[in-house]
């Protein structure tokens, strides 16, 4: 699992004043493909512990936006969000 860093506008923990840290940032998962959670569930099974493909973290200001997209493919919706945090 990566650190957090909110994937729209590049925020981290470091950059909140005190001891906010991590308690604002929200991990969201995206939706997979029918051959992407085979593979995910077949690593699963495995003891896998690495960053899943479909899963970013986002910012207290982010999170709301990243979750109304949670039920897209993540490769959809992280385009659609790339370009929010370029607006
Ligand atoms: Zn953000």
């Amino acid at each position: 699992m990566r650190p957090p860093l909110c994937f729209v506008c590049g925020l981290s923990p470091h950059d909140l004043p005190g001891d906010r840290g991590s308690s604002g940032f929200t991990l969201v998962h995206f939706a997979l493909d029918v051959q992407e959670r085979a593979a995910q569930e077949a690593r699963d099974r495995d003891g896998w512990v690495g960053h899943p493909v479909n899963a970013e973290w986002f910012c207290g200001a982010h999170a709301d936006t990243a979750r109304a997209h949670a039920d897209l493919h993540w490769r959809k919706a992280l385009s659609v969000l790339a370009a929010h945090g370029d607006a």
